[in-house]
C-alpha cells in the first residue's frame, strides 16, 4: 500500500505560483500570450497560474506520449494531441508540471518552434535537475525537487493521486 507523504505543502505551492504569476504578468503585459499546457499533469498548475496572472491570455494544450517505462522517458516521443490554435507570430508560454530528463519538453519546444511563434518561453513548476539528459532553458521555475517520484497537484502515478492538493512522495 503506497501512502503519500507531503514534501511541498499546498500553501507553499500557492505562494510560489502567485510569485510566478506576478513575474509573468509583468513580462507579458499587453502581449496576449498563449499558454500551452502539456497534458495531463500541468492542468492544475495552469489553472492556478492563469488566474494569478489576471491579464488577457489564451490557453491551448498538447499531449505527448513516450514509449518505454512510465517512470523513465525512453526518448521516443510523439504528439498525440495537437494544438488547436495557430501559434505563428504569437507569444507562447509553455506550461509544464515537471522537467526530469528534459527530453519531453525539449521535443515539445522544438515542435512548437517549427510553427514560428513570435517568442517561446518555458514555465515549469517543478524541476529535477539530477535526472537531466538534455539541456533545457527554463525561464520560470517554481521549485527544484529531489530525485524521487512525486505525485499530487496534478501529477500522477498510473492516473492516481492527481487530486492531492500538496506535492507528495509515495511511501510503502
Ligand atoms: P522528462 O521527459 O523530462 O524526463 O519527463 C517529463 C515528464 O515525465 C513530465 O511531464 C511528467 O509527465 C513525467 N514525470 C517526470 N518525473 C515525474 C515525477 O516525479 N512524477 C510524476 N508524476 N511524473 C513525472
Amino acid at each position: 500500500m503506497k501512502r503519500p507523504k507531503v514534501i511541498i505543502a499546498r500553501e507553499d505551492i500557492a505562494q510560489r505560483v502567485g510569485e510566478l504569476a506576478d513575474q509573468i504578468r509583468r513580462d507579458y503585459k499587453g502581449k496576449n500570450p498563449l499558454l500551452v499546457g502539456a497534458l495531463k499533469g500541468s492542468f492544475v498548475f495552469m489553472s492556478d497560474l492563469i488566474r494569478g496572472m489576471n491579464i488577457p491570455a489564451e490557453i491551448d494544450f498538447v499531449r505527448l506520449s513516450s514509449y518505454g517505462s512510465r517512470r523513465e522517458t525512453s526518448g521516443k516521443i510523439k504528439v498525440t494531441k495537437r494544438l488547436e490554435t495557430p501559434i505563428k507570430d504569437r507569444h507562447v508560454l509553455v506550461i509544464e508540471d515537471i522537467v526530469d530528463s528534459g527530453l519531453t519538453v525539449g521535443f515539445l519546444l522544438d515542435y512548437l518552434k517549427r510553427q514560428k511563434p513570435a517568442s517561446i518561453k518555458l514555465c515549469t513548476l517543478f524541476d529535477k535537475p539530477s535526472g537531466r539528459k538534455v539541456e533545457v532553458p527554463i525561464d520560470y521555475l517554481g521549485f527544484t525537487v529531489p530525485n524521487a517520484f512525486v505525485v499530487g497537484y496534478g501529477l500522477d502515478l498510473d492516473e492516481k493521486f492527481r487530486y492531492l492538493p500538496d506535492l507528495c512522495i509515495l511511501e510503502e
